[in-house]
């Protein structure tokens, strides 16, 4: 593998320098081995030639396959002028025709294929003005006994690779050229693994995953592929963890001492839900190992990670640290500063409040009393993360709604003690499990997964826009009842000049949609100091309408809130809908969140509303979110350090091989933590030549 890797890609038969840079710059391929592992995202029977008198029921069918047609060109025809200009073709196979349109290189084109000659053409039709047409297709003369080819790889490609003559044909070619010259390749998996899986070697697997040789032989190389690349990542990952928490000790938290017993015993206001129980539990294990803890806890909102997060905090102190908590916005850890505050006050335990518009002279104090000891509890947000801020013995670190903090940021954290302080690292937006064993593999899970007794599950209703002013009446009858509402639109990056209008324009129809109640207005481009305000005026229940954008999907807490209208639900995710419902449904009163469409929406989007009517269980709205959307798209993944840069496996699809995989791993690593093992060196080299060049992200968190 390490010759393939040091092996340029202009070296192979085919490519050249110019090829090479293209293939580089579009693709990232710069080595035989980048090359080998671009995968096909598909795969088109080469035995299959449709008829094109069939292409409409195949189209009823569901989504239109790409696929194969035998047959000649008639008629073709240059349009329009300059750049608009295109070369429209007849296709027609004896059973009916289609449009053929090419864009680009119509002279070329037009010169290279001819009427009269029998050609495959490859594609995806599509329905233009009632009939099908293909646009540049992948085309070439056929030759009589080629159907017998079987499955070819479908490889994406890029506009500009086809503009310089690189086309899918050329690039298969390209491949095809490697695998004659790859040799041998060595197996870097035990030979027990590969002996209980039945896996076939790598070798006939890289071939496979290109040109298969069947079906059953493309699904074992699937299989195999998807395999190793989990299985590397997991053993990487838990090596990690493990040399972490072998080389790095961690603060030993032993005693429960008065702060949290007192708490406990007199403050607590109400009995521990189990799950609370078990999750402090859980904690104080680690905290008392000797080992630094890495603990990332989960816990729909409303399941009180809050007093959790207070009462671990309080074990620090007990044993003589201070502990901090951060939270992504100001709003968010004002709100945790009142609630911890009031809470450990009456414990003598002293909380400051440090955030980026704490004044100067109050900072200064704050400074003061975090270096000489004085002051137990910080709650801030990343001006906690400052240089100029110095702990006198901080053990203690909780992160509140991990994802909006960047790694960098972490890492920051991290780096103020020599013997790094515990973490816990809180988030509301569940993350379905096989993700987070691939996201957060070096990190403890605990979950929350049991709300506080009483809570009345908010009632959830899919409304269309005709049906505004019934909705309209409900809200009214809910603010005549003394409740508030909070109305939210959305706020996309890529046209929010128009997104802004559309909530200004929302916040002047529910002006005057009810004269008698004020109304305040939200969104992510105001200054602070104004956000903060209109903010106060619906918490103090002044205003009982909020306007906004999801700007207040984290954390706000106003009980008094009963209804949560979500306007064009249908271009939020799932998990970002069930953050927003969130909102509501905390206090006494019975709450609603009203998901409001346009009428017109497509049955997958109806669908994802309706998993929001259907259920408020936060995991199995994550799961689907997942199914539905992909990993990439889940919160929690773009900043989590680890790039999706998985070639073929889906942690979406393929939960039971990650687990597989990390079972086996972690048993490896178990019996040999460094890899050192003869039997394992193989390993330990795969690692080194697949990671080392990434950064250590395990250090982080
Ligand atoms: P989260 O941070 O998980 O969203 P919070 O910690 O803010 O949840 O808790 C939500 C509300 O539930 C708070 O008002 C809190 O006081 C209350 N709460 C927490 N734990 C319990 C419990 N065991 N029993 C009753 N109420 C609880
Ligand atoms: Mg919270």
């Amino acid at each position: 593998m390490e010759s393939l890797a040091k092996t340029s890609i202009k070296y192979l038969h085919g490519v050249g320098p110019k090829r090479a840079e293209l293939l580089t710059q579009e693709l990232g391929i710069c080595s035989y081995y980048d090359l080998l592992y671009y995968f096909p995202y598909r795969y088109i029977d080469r035995s299959k030639i449709h008829k094109i008198s069939d292409l409409r029921q195949l189209g009823e069918n569901g989504e239109m396959p790409y696929l194969q047609l035998r047959g000649q060109f008639a008629a073709f025809a240059v349009h329009g002028e300059g750049a608009k200009r295109r070369l429209n073709a007849l296709f027609f196979d004896g059973t009916g025709s289609i449009d053929v349109v090419w864009f680009n290189k119509v002279r070329q084109i037009e010169e290279s294929y001819h009427t009269g000659v029998d050609y495959i053409i490859f594609g995806k039709p599509a329905l233009y003005n009632s009939r099908y047409s293909i646009t540049h297709p992948e085309v070439e003369i056929y030759k009589p006994g080629q159907e017998v080819g079987g499955l070819k790889g479908v490889y994406s490609i890029t506009d500009k690779m086809r503009q310089r003559s690189l086309t899918l044909r050329m690039f298969q070619q390209l491949v095809q050229n490697l695998l004659g010259v790859i040799g041998n390749i060595t197996d870097p998996l035990p030979a027990d693994i590969i002996a209980h899986y039945r896996f076939i070697p790598l070798r006939d697997a890289l071939v496979n995953i290109h040109v298969p040789s069947s079906v059953q032989m493309l699904q074992r190389a699937q299989f195999r592929l998807k395999y190793d690349e989990l299985f590397f990542l997991q053993l990487n990952l838990l090596r990690y963890s493990k040399s972490r928490s072998m080389k790095l000790g961690g603060h030993r938290f032993v005693r429960v001492g008065q702060h949290f017993n007192d708490f406990y015993n007199h403050v607590l206001p109400f009995p521990l839900t189990g799950a609370q129980k078990r999750v402090i539990k859980e904690i104080r294990a680690d905290m008392g190992s000797g080992r630094q803890m890495n603990r990332l806890l989960q816990g729909d909102v409303g399941s009180g990670k809050t007093l959790v997060a207070l009462m671990t905090m309080l074990l620090a102190i007990d044993n003589g640290f201070q502990a901090c908590i951060m939270a992504p916005t100001e709003i968010l850890a004002q709100q945790h500063y009142e609630t911890i505050s009031q809470l450990a006050s009456q414990v003598g335990v002293k909380v400051a409040l440090l955030t980026g518009s704490t004044s100067k002279k109050m900072r200064d104090a704050i400074h003061a009393g975090l270096a000489s000891g004085e002051i137990g509890i910080t709650v801030g947000t990343h001006a906690l993360i400052e240089d100029t801020v110095v702990f006198a013995r901080l053990g203690m670190v909780v992160i509140d709604e991990q994802h909006r903090f960047g790694v960098a940021q972490r890492a920051k954290m991290w780096s103020k003690n020599t013997v790094p302080p515990h973490v816990l690292v809180m988030t509301a937006t569940p993350i379905p499990r096989t993700l987070a064993m691939t996201v957060y593999g070096d990190l403890d899970v605990s979950v929350i997964d049991e709300l506080p007794p009483g809570r009345k599950p908010v009632t959830t209703v899919l409304r269309y826009d005709n049906h505004r002013q019934q909705v309209y009446r409900f809200i009214y009858s809910q603010l005549r009842q003394g409740r508030q509402v909070y109305i939210v639109y959305p706020l996309i990056q890529e046209s929010e000049k128009l997104d802004l209008r559309n909530l200004e324009e929302g916040y002047d129809i529910i002006r005057e949609t009810f004269p008698d109640y004020r109304v305040c207005f939200v969104h992510g481009k105001m200054k602070p100091a104004e956000k903060d305000h209109q903010m106060h005026l619906f918490a103090s229940g002044e205003a009982q309408i909020m306007v906004a954008t999801t700007v207040i999907e984290v954390g706000v807490n106003v009980p008094n809130a009963t209804v949560m209208l979500i306007e064009n639900a249908e271009r939020f995710g799932l998990s970002q809908l069930h953050q927003l419902r969130g909102r509501v449904g905390r206090g006494a009163d019975r709450s609603y969140c009203i998901l409001m469409s346009h009428v017109k929406i497509a049955s997958t989007t109806r669908h994802r509303l309706e998993v929001m009517t259907q259920t408020t269980d936060g995991f199995m709205i994550a799961e689907e979110d997942m199914r539905l959307r992909g990993p990439g798209d889940m919160e929690g993944t773009q900043q989590s350090g680890i790039a999706f840069n998985l070639h073929i496996a889906d942690i979406a699809k393929d939960g039971q091989i990650i687990q597989a995989a990390r079972n086996d791993a972690q048993r490896i690593i178990d019996d040999d933590p460094t890899l050192s093992k003869p039997e394992n060196l193989k390993l330990a080299r795969q690692l080194q030549f697949l990671y080392s060049h990434q950064q250590d992200w395990s250090r982080i968190s």
